[in-house]
């Protein structure tokens, strides 16, 4: 099983040591950074594997493979010396591991740590992208018991596709395979699937404490929210695509639900430029559904082989699963699996406003939509089947005019000419767009509306619970609603669409907490 290992990062011993018992109960293991500490403390190092009580990596990297170390490579080796000496006979008071970088020549300190009993991780490091893997760890590996490590930034996720075709092409001997950053994140959850020896993990909520390395989570982040001491060889694999997915509260549904009902299976983001890229990984990973979002809840259409009504409708889809029917195959490209998909934003999107208002229609009601994107989609999709009246405004307004078409109603642009027709469409006022999501919280989608107090106003955002544009609302008396009610709700579908399974719904108030934790 893949161990955790804490990456410390402090400037002194004393503070590495509290981040060690803050996370023991997650971990298996540590790595000393003796990059960056000060040097003053550099004199207590090797009393340091004692100390922790568990094993520990003797690391000092440096500034070229993203370390801290700026001192030639005789002042390293030297201190590198100085962890390693006087070595006891109970192995536990000394360094378990040594990262030494495959370019480091030190024959003598290699025989010496071999002889008491420390291990080896011989370590590449590549910031600018992945190279061949497969010949990279056999030329790494110098002597069968030595670990080899390498870790590489995935560019995009045809990269991070590369790393796990290539951990599974190498099979011998122990290693550690892991993509940095945003698109290699799911390397670090989904080390048993690489057959990587162990996972990094830092320090996140200190903001004096540096990541060890870029894309770092907190080991609590990585047993909690992901699963990792659950997942093996047969957990499947779910996940969200989109870009930037700085937000997504999906994880932490999921995975809480899984874990509660016993699931063997992982949900994970996928931020991605190309949605292409993600169901090649999802090939690759055998990925059997997934949560789609902005931009691509339009362009996923073109590679489903099946699609329900609500798709249809709404010329949108947020979920896609795999089918188990042949191949849908798209020219020029290599994908081969038959996605079906859904859409879970619009029974969502309408139980939540419905039950708000305490209504069961929208006829009579004067609406104006903000956004024309793939959520409003699904918004003006229901308002048309419940009757309401649609003014759908939007910053390119030829989209507004290509969505409104579809139901013969009225547009426009988000600009003064838009006033006098919203006064007329201010029975709900509905904002689809993601202006106003962390972190640019301030920002507000129309600010030439001065809402009148006798609008009811949603807003899709759920992540901040009040966005600015809800706050200026709520200022002037207006009755209020996020978009965290119809997240669950939607979410809710979404996991009995794709896991052909009841939702638990004795879990929402639990859900509910957390996500507003
Ligand atoms: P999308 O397909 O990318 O559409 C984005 C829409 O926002 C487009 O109309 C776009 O206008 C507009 N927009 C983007 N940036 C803008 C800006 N700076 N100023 C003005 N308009 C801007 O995204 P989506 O899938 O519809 O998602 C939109 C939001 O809804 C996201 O925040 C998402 O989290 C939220 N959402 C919430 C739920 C929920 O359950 N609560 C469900 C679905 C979506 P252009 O056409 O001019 O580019």
């Amino acid at each position: 099983m893949s161990k955790i290992c804490l990456c410390l990062t402090a400037k002194t011993i004393s503070r590495n040591l509290e981040l060690l018992d803050k996370y023991r109960k997650y971990i298996d293991m540590a790595e000393l950074r003796v990059d960056c500490l000060d040097p003053d403390e550099n004199f207590f190092i090797r009393h340091f594997p004692k100390q922790a009580g568990i094993p520990v990596i003797l690391t000092i990297r440096r500034k070229q493979d993203g370390g801290n170390y700026l001192s030639g490579e005789g002042s390293r080796v030297s201190l590198l010396s100085r962890g390693l000496a006087f070595a006891e006979s109970d192995k536990r008071h000394n360094f378990a591991y040594v990262d030494l970088e495959e370019d480091l020549d030190v024959p003598g300190l290699e025989e010496a740590v071999r002889t008491f009993g420390t291990r080896i991780i011989r370590s590449y490091h590549n910031f600018d992208g992945v190279e061949k893997i497969t010949e990279k760890v056999r030329s790494l590996r110098k002597i069968g018991d030595e670990i080899v490590k390498i870790a590489v930034m995935p560019q995009n996720l045809q990269d991070v596709q590369t790393i796990y075709r290539n951990s599974r092409e190498n099979t011998d001997g122990e290693k550690i395979i892991l993509g940095m950053g945003p698109y290699g994140f799911n390397t670090r959850i989904l080390c048993e699937k690489l057959g990587s020896f162990l996972s990094y993990t830092s320090e996140t909520e200190d903001p004096e404490i540096p990541p060890g390395a870029p894309g770092l989570i907190s080991p609590a982040e990585l047993v909690e929210k992901y699963r990792f001491r659950d997942i093996n060889s047969k957990t499947d694999i779910y996940g969200v695509v989109g870009f930037p997915l700085t937000t997504t509260f999906s994880p932490r549904i999921y995975n809480t639900v899984f874990s509660r009902e016993k699931i063997n299976a992982v949900y994970i983001p996928f931020p991605s430029l190309s949605l292409n890229y993600f169901l090649e990984l999802a090939e690759e990973l055998n990925i059997k559904g997934a949560a789609v979002t902005n931009p691509y809840k339009e362009e996923i259409i073109n590679h489903l082989a099946n699609v329900t009504d609500a798709v249809r409708v709404a010329g949108a889809c947020n979920t896609i699963k795999v089918r188990g029917m042949p191949t849908k195959s798209i020219p020029g490209e290599t994908i081969t699996r038959a996605w079906s998909g859904t859409n879970t934003d619009t029974l969502g999107f309408t139980e939540s406003l419905l039950k708000f208002l305490d209504r069961k229609h929208l006829r009579g009601q004067k609406i104006t939509v903000i956004g024309a994107g793939g959520a409003a989609r699904a918004v003006v999709s229901e308002i048309h089947r419940l009757k309401g009246k649609c003014l759908i405004l939007n910053r390119t307004p030829v989209r507004a005019r290509e969505l409104a078409s579809n139901y013969n109603f009225s547009w426009g642009g988000l600009d003064s000419q838009a006033l006098d027709s919203m006064d007329r469409y201010s029975d709900i006022i509905i904002q689809t767009t993601p202006v106003g999501t962390f972190p640019d919280v301030g920002d507000d989608p129309f600010e030439l509306y001065h809402f009148n107090g006798h609008e009811t106003v949603m807003d899709l955002i759920y992540n901040p619970l009040e966005t600015a544009f809800l706050k200026r609302a709520m200022a002037v008396g207006c009755r209020v609603l996020n978009g965290m009610d119809m997240l669950l709700r939607q979410a809710k579908y979404q996991y009995e669409y794709i896991l052909d399974r009841e939702f638990p719904e004795q879990l929402v108030p639990a859900l509910l907490a957390s996500l507003q934790k």
